[in-house]
């Protein structure tokens, strides 16, 4: 079964090639201004030219923070490390606020590592191991013949390993692929392989006139910092990553991946690749967490960091002071902001409809009507939320598609946010806790 996230219509930012936004494209809706911001960072992005920036989108609730971000994902490609955290997953018991945040950082940064491999092909025409080692290391000798010579090899543990996993014996043709270890059996008679050079240009033996059988391959992988630190930071080694308990990691260690990163840079093995890490909800975040993010935003290695916050005047999480948003004015100020506004009723039907298409439910035209004035009063996400209820209320009456009477149902099983503090209000007293005295708020 296919399962239908809050955000599954969203395939990018809907924009043109002059980063014009579309009236509607790639699931995306109105939000033109906001979109196009977003499409112009992401440009910088591609380009390589911007790192170690912040931009936040701030806008009330259900006006498209994490739609515009999840589009900005999309748009990068497999290739740049995008992360999505919200703020509250850095208060975790397991690990420091700030490593929390580091590791975020560094699984938000590509380490795209070029590996050149060498291929050796050809017949067996000897293999002889040391005996006279006793334990786990062993050593030996490989003889291959290629086209017109031998060559001799000196062979590690691994690399037996890996010949007698194959089972291979003196008279088998083999590829070994020099970086890997990977040892594959061809055929068994190098004479019979011989026989394709008569087949034309392209086959094995015809590409390697030197008479040592080399081909040479280009391989590329991407992996984030944080997977480098994980794999070097314990003895699962990666296996860590699946389990995801990756504790915390060194900074000694973070030190060492660093230079060894950087030294491959200067090698031109490897290549950075700033990619974003999305913060949702960012007031939610401290002031320690606020000050450490305007550091660590200096840093050479740093990644693109958008986050997004639906708060006004907020008070910053760790201190009795008000701000925008909640965020400490000197991290605003090195910040890009970008605002989300209210959207019109025709930019909600539109919602609406792509929504519906999604979700696969099918709404009458009067019943679309209805949904937009409710998505007006109450909130989009409330009239998003309806419309698989309204889907389950038609069904059982055995409709195909949904009317306003199955709305209307919809709207009384579930209430939205307004009518649940009207009632509330209504209940006072009678609900477990009561409210917290305003004059005692700021303490907590
Ligand atoms: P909050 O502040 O509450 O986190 P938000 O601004 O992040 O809200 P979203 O979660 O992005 O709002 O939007 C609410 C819903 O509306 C989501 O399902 C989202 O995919 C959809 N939506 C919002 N804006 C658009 C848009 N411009 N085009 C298409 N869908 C949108």
């Amino acid at each position: 079964m296919e399962r239908i996230g809050a955000h599954s219509h969203i395939r990018g930012l809907g924009l043109d090639d002059q980063l014009e936004p579309r009236v509607s494209s790639q699931g995306m809706v109105g939000q033109a201004k906001a979109r196009k911001a977003a499409g112009m960072i992401l440009k910088m992005v591609q380009e390589g030219r911007i790192a170690g920036r912040a931009m936040l989108f701030a806008g009330p609730p259900s006006t498209g923070k994490t739609a515009i971000a999840l589009g900005m994902a999309q748009t990068l490609g497999a290739d740049v490390p995008f992360t999505m955290i919200a703020a509250s997953e850095v208060f975790s018991l397991s690990m420091s606020k700030t490593e929390a945040l580091t590791q975020a950082l560094r699984r938000s940064i590509g380490v795209r590592i070029k590996e050149e491999t060498e291929i050796i092909e050809g017949e067996v025409v000897e293999m002889q191991i040391d005996r006279s080692l006793t334990g786990a290391t062993k050593t030996g000798k490989l003889t291959i013949k290629t086209t017109d010579m031998e060559t001799v090899y000196d062979l590690g543990t691994k690399m037996i390993d890996a010949l007698s996993k194959e089972k291979v014996t003196a008279g088998d043709v083999i590829a070994i692929d020099k970086t890997s270890g990977k040892v594959s059996k061809l055929g068994r008679s190098f004479a019979r392989s011989r026989d394709y050079d008569a087949m034309g240009a392209d086959t094995r033996f015809v590409q390697c006139p030197e008479g040592e059988v080399q081909k040479r391959k280009e391989v590329v992988h991407t992996v984030s910092l944080h997977e480098i630190d994980v794999i070097n930071s314990r003895t699962q080694g990666f296996l860590a990553l699946f389990a995801g308990d990756t504790g915390e990691i060194k900074p000694e260690l973070r030190d060492q991946i660093n230079t060894k990163v950087a030294e491959w840079r200067e090698e031109g093995k490897a290549e950075i690749i700033p990619g974003v890490l999305f913060i949702d909800e960012v007031h939610m975040l401290d002031i320690e967490c606020f000050s450490f993010l305007n550091r660590a935003l200096e840093n050479e290695l740093s990644p693109l960091v958008i986050m997004a916050s639906n708060r006004g005047m907020a008070r910053i999480r760790g201190t009795k002071f008000r701000s925008p948003h909640g965020l400490p004015v000197d991290l605003l100020d090195r910040v890009l902001i970008v605002s989300t506004q209210p959207y019109s009723p025709e930019e909600i039907q539109d919602i609406i409809k792509i929504r519906c298409e999604e979700e696969d439910v099918a709404l009458a035209d009067s019943a679309l009507t209805v949904l937009t004035s409710m998505a007006a009063q109450t909130t989009l996400r409330y009239a998003l939320n309806l419309i698989s209820c309204g889907q389950v209320i038609a069904r059982r009456r055995k409709a195909e598609r949904v009317e306003v009477d199955d709305l209307r149902r919809a709207y009384v099983y579930f209430m939205d946010e307004k009518r649940s503090v009207q009632w509330l209000k209504e209940q006072q007293g009678s609900l477990v806790f009561d409210e917290i005295d305003e004059g005692k708020k700021d303490a907590m």
